[in-house]
């Protein structure tokens, strides 16, 4: 049976493929009765899921992916321990023929007993270990549905692969960096979700929010992704398949003309430079950067080198993956933004966060401030690797005077032990802020005069200016970049930054909007950091654009606050002189 679902589009492309669905322990487990004759079989069912799932963890050990954390390794070893151990091995088989359940069920309920168990223990390092039983039981689950494959170790197979997930945490996205998915699709989400940004970062087109997707689509079914228009259409008819094999040939020749435009400067036609800067998360990204003729990192989110591991790196590790971009880099700009963790980004050596609501709670800056040797470490590397390239330093999630303090007095120690130590750096390293809270928006004073340069994160100042949790489907639709007080804020701290003298860029998802491009640059935005594979759509809108007639429109936008006279005067601003 062929039919469509609408979502919301992250990351653009066609993709033409076959659906393959992602298990979560969190979904729902079956329970159903085995007759006593069919005990047998079941338990034997248990067992061929148990030694299938031992096969894969020794072959993924042996074939670890390149780059990955040297952790990696151990991790899987410890997930062969607690497979191997009678608790998952033989406890499960005792509880079929006891209670005459079926196989997932006898494991769902053993897994959620040694969970209890492991919170009850007082060292916080054992009590973590749950989610490894956790993980472990998740490929129990899915050798015992049939679906007994890693996503780790069957490239060949997933060459046209569409992953279907309930939902994708930046970890296992960051993990899926490896893989040749085509596209991929979940039910949770927000267009601005963490994980929707690495999804952008593959350069694979995908849908969020699609609420009921992995319930009603089976494995291996053929699908279509529309990434342009959120849409994924399931089974489609022969017609549909033509008319989006033209669209995929199309859209492909596109983005190849528009490669052209790579080392064209990014001039307005009134002569005014435009900065494009490009937002990566590892130092592998830094290829896609130079194709992409982007003049410089504006935002490198340092916090992806420190998961899908049980430790953080140290500050050797650290040193290395940012001194390897600034060289890379050269001569150009290198923003590495210091650790945002928490909310949707959490670390898997810290304990897991209880707190209603995390992305209020303690992440980014307020993070690193309550850990100052970790935060010590990176700062010190960061300096390190700033001798051999020109990098600056971007605080995250600034929103009051005192962090901005306490960050600065740890920076200056990091400087004072590099000197007696003996070791380079640059001594007058730009540091700026991120303005992402609406409290640092409204009170910039706090910061600017102590701050070089300032980055505006638009993920996060709409999720906290219009209280919508980025990472929630059920609100995705009101996270509005045009909201009156979005507009009013990100303008008035350009405004700020000019009157300072200070540089501002603007770092969050709306930098890489083409609709948006205009709006911004009237608004006085110079410098747009954005992933990518959105530059050359954003650089040809710029070579359009003359600054001095954009200014009566923007002008007009920041002072209407009906939403549809507001859409309506934004989309006039980009038909104009097109
Ligand atoms: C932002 O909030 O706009 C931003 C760039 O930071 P992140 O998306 O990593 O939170
Ligand atoms: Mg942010």
């Amino acid at each position: 049976m062929s039919f469509s679902m609408h979502g919301i589009a992250v990351a653009q492309g066609i993709a033409i493929g076959r659906a393959r669905l992602f298990l979560q322990t969190s979904l729902e487990i079956t329970h159903y009765a085995i007759a006593p004759q069919h005990l047998g079989a079941e338990i034997q069912r248990f067992d061929q899921a148990v030694d299938l799932v031992r096969t894969e963890l020794q072959e993924l050990e042996q074939h670890v992916p390149a780059g990955a954390p040297p952790e990696f390794a151990a991790f899987l070893q410890l997930h062969l321990m607690i497979l191997n151990d009678e608790t998952l091995s033989q406890v499960p088989r005792s509880l079929i023929e006891q209670q005459g359940c079926n196989a997932e069920w006898a494991l769902k309920q053993q897994m959620d007993l040694l969970i209890e168990q492991f919170e009850q223990i007082e060292d916080s390092y054992l009590r973590e270990r749950k989610e490894d039983v956790t993980q472990v039981v998740e490929r129990l689950l899915k050798a015992l549905i049939g679906q007994p494959r890693t996503l780790m170790s069957d490239k060949k197979a997933d060459a046209d692969s569409i992953l279907v997930a309930h939902d994708l945490s930046p970890a296992d996205m960051l993990l899926f960096k490896q893989q040749p998915f085509q596209a991929f699709i979940t039910d949770m989400g927000g267009a601005t979700s963490h994980t929707a940004i690495l999804a952008r970062s593959l350069g694979i087109p995908s849908v969020v929010a699609l609420h009921h997707a992995w319930a009603m689509i089976r494995e291996g079914e053929p699908m279509i992704v529309d990434g342009m228009n959120g849409v994924i259409i399931v089974n489609p008819d022969p017609l549909v398949l033509a008319e989006y094999r033209l669209r995929q040939e199309q859209w492909t020749l596109e983005r190849q003309k528009l490669k052209r435009l790579r080392t064209t400067r990014a001039t307005t036609l009134d002569g005014t430079l435009i900065e494009l800067l490009a937002n990566i998360e590892s130092p592998d990204d830094v290829d896609a950067v130079k194709k992409s003729g982007a003049t410089g990192i504006g935002l490198y989110r340092s916090e992806f080198l420190f998961m899908n591991r049980r430790d953080p790196p140290g500050e050797e590790e650290q040193f290395n993956a940012y001194r390897r971009v600034a060289e890379a880099m050269r001569h150009q700009v290198v923003t590495i933004r210091t650790l945002d963790i928490g909310a949707d980004k959490p670390l898997d050596s810290t304990p897991k966060v209880n707190a209603l609501n995390p992305a209020l709670g303690l992440r980014a800056i307020r993070y690193c401030l309550s850990q100052p040797r970790l935060f010590l470490t990176q700062l010190r590397a960061i300096l390190r690797a700033s001798s051999f390239g020109r990098i600056h330093l971007l605080l995250p999630m600034l929103s009051n005077g005192v962090e901005l303090n306490q960050a600065l007095a740890l920076l200056e120690q990091a400087k004072t032990e590099l000197r007696q130590e003996g070791l380079p750096y640059h001594e007058d390293l730009p540091v700026g802020g991120m303005i992402e809270v609406p409290a640092a928006a409204l009170a910039l004073p706090l910061f600017i005069d102590r701050l070089d340069f300032l980055s505006i994160g638009t993920n996060d100042l709409i999720q906290y200016t219009l209280a919508i949790d980025r990472t929630d489907d059920t609100v995705a639709h009101l996270y509005d970049p045009l909201h009156p007080a979005v507009l009013n804020l990100v303008s008035q701290t350009i405004r700020s930054g000019q009157k300072a003298h200070i540089p501002v860029a603007l770092c969050g998802e709306m930098a890489g909007d083409p609709e948006l491009t205009r709006l911004l640059l009237g608004f006085g935005l110079r410098q747009f950091s954005m992933h990518p594979a959105y530059l050359p759509d954003v650089k040809q809108i710029i070579l359009k654009t003359s600054l001095p007639d954009l200014q009566p429109l923007t002008r007009k936008i920041l002072t209407t606050y009906d939403a549809d006279r507001l859409k309506e005067l934004a989309q006039r601003l980009n038909q104009w002189a097109c």
